[in-house]
């Protein structure tokens, strides 16, 4: 029987990072993906002449060389840096509002603000006071969440103390009084999949810091250079990667790791697993109940499910300017509160209340698709269980009805998409449920309350040698997932020469 120093189960983001540290440190790694590429969400699929990017649309923290951000600082130590090539958004995002407004903020704080300023007059000293408070909240958030500074106090960081509780919602009403301008700088809540009521404002604050600072990048060949780069680092550093390889079981005794049964049946021994799986699968559907502890099973039963997403993959047969995109990030909403939009989260249907966004990455990288074509993605968050529900003779024209009724919707933003239309595919829940094995599909982990975050519940083994790493344990996303693996796999080496 095989033995390693080390499983990890998954090539997500986070598994492959977790790998990629382990073997690079000399363990004797094996990581068993299920698909037969890896990158989990991180990857593309091919349809005619088109590769198709399945999820990445803004990465944040990578910086320019000269201001790196934490990411570039990560695929440096990994040893990837070198293999991928990264081409910076000119924009933060547009935000169109039916018949209301249309604004693009640029990756740049004071052009933020003066945009913001020139359309809301009206609310111009809270545009400032709000950014400044941001921004002194998140360096806050720095020293003490993530630097874990020893001698944090309330005196010492007191924006932290009076802020890393509260939601987005609250916090913005205290500078901004006119509901369009609170729509206008809530769209990163669907990074998240909460509305700005339940979102914490420190992930907000997050991502506005991170997106401007280190501005939004896009990566040439899409998440699937970046999945590859690190397998090829994994493989260069001795370790092993089995594809079209499940992990079927986790096998504990005495409250400890012993190894895993593959689904095709093959046993193979290990003291130490990391698990980028999601934590529910793991410890659900892995892990037989008796060695599950009571702490984890009533924990997973307090969390529930984030939202999956419905998203149309388009290849056109036409530049993006024909058909009216101009910009690389655009969100499309309705009505004048993001709570119409999160509520049609849980109807399988698609109409113009729903949020979308509109990703076309040919605006900065006219390479993206072959000459004269570009590729869009136009997504919307939806939970999975509607979809669970419909009988599986008619997935397939349910499918095609709500992608048509999508289409129709984002015609209404951009006249005449559906006549360029080349190459279309469809993803609904039951899509990513197939491909990342998540419980309903959900994309982003369990929901990103506050009360489930890594504040209150943190990351650790509960079965000797066990540990989860990605969007279940943390916050989701490429940057935070990036990371989770590589803090996991340092986590699992201390506890290992402890
Ligand atoms: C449509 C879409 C759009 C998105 N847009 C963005 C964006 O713009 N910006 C951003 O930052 N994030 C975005 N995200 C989220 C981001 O992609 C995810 O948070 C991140 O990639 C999750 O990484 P992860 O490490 O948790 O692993 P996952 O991507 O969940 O991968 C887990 C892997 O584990 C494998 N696996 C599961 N069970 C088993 C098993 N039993 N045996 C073997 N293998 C197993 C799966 O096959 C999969 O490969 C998006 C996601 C989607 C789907």
């Amino acid at each position: 029987m095989q033995t390693y120093d080390v499983i990890v189960i998954g090539a997500g983001n986070a598994g492959l990072t977790a790998a990629a540290t382990l073997s690079q440190k000399g363990l004797n790694v094996l990581l068993l993906e299920r698909h037969n590429i890896p990158g989990g969400s991180a990857t593309s699929f091919c349809r005619g002449r088109f590769e198709f990017e399945v999820a990445l649309h803004q990465l944040s923290g990578i910086g320019t060389p000269e201001k790196p951000g934490p990411l570039r600082s990560t695929l440096d130590q990994l040893g990837v840096m070198g293999d991928l090539e990264f081409v910076p958004m000119t924009d933060l995002y547009r935000v169109v509002i039916a018949d209301k407004i249309d604004i693009t903020l640029k990756p740049d704080l004071p052009q933020v603000i003066a945009e913001l300023q020139h359309h809301f007059p009206h609310e111009k000293n809270g545009i400032k006071d709000f950014f400044d408070l941001l921004y002194n909240f998140f360096l806050q958030v720095i020293n003490v969440f993530y630097l874990k500074d020893p001698e944090t106090s309330r005196e010492k960081y007191p924006l932290y103390f009076q802020y890393a509780l509260k939601n987005t919602e609250e916090v913005m009403a205290q500078f901004i009084s006119d509901p369009l301008l609170q729509m206008v700088l809530s769209p990163y809540a669907t990074y998240v999949g909460v509305g700005p009521s339940k979102m914490a404002f420190a992930d907000l604050a997050a991502m506005f810091f991170s997106y401007i600072e280190f501005l939004p990048f896009h990566l040439k060949g899409g998440s699937q250079a970046l999945s590859n780069a690190l397998a090829d680092k994994i493989i260069q550093n001795n370790g092993t990667i089995h594809y079209n390889c499940g992990v079927k079981q986790i096998l504990v005794e005495n409250g400890a790791v012993q190894g895993v049964i593959t689904e095709t049946g093959e046993k193979i021994e290990t003291h130490h697993i990391i698990s980028n799986a999601s934590k529910f699968s793991t410890y659900v559907e892995l892990i037989d109940d008796i060695h599950v502890p009571d702490t984890v099973t009533d924990e997973l039963r307090q969390c529930s499910h984030s939202p999956s997403a419905f998203t149309l993959y388009l290849g056109l047969d036409c530049e993006p300017a024909q058909v009216g995109i101009t910009e690389s990030s655009n969100f499309l909403l309705s009505g004048t509160h993001m709570k119409t939009s999160f509520a049609r989260m849980r109807d399988l249907d698609i109409d113009k209340r729903d949020g979308m966004m509109l990703s076309c990455y040919n605006l900065i990288d006219p390479g993206f698709s072959p000459p004269g074509t570009c590729q869009v993605a136009l997504v919307t968050l939806k939970y999975g269980e509607p979809w669970l529900k419909v009988p599986p003779g008619q997935y397939a024209s349910e499918k095609y009805r709500v992608a048509d009724n999508m289409l129709a919707a984002a015609e209404t933003y951009f006249p005449g998409l559906r006549d360029h239309i080349e190459e279309i595919e469809i993803a609904t829940p039951l899509t990513h449920m197939r491909y990342l094995g998540t419980p309903t599909g959900s994309i982003y982990g369990f929901e990103n309350f506050l009360k489930d975050s890594e504040l209150f519940i943190p990351n650790q083994a509960h079965i000797k040698g066990l540990y989860c790493a990605g969007g279940s344990v943390g916050l989701c996303g490429f940057q935070p997932t990036l990371d989770s693996g590589v803090q996991t796999a340092r986590m699992l080496l201390s506890e290992k020469a402890a």
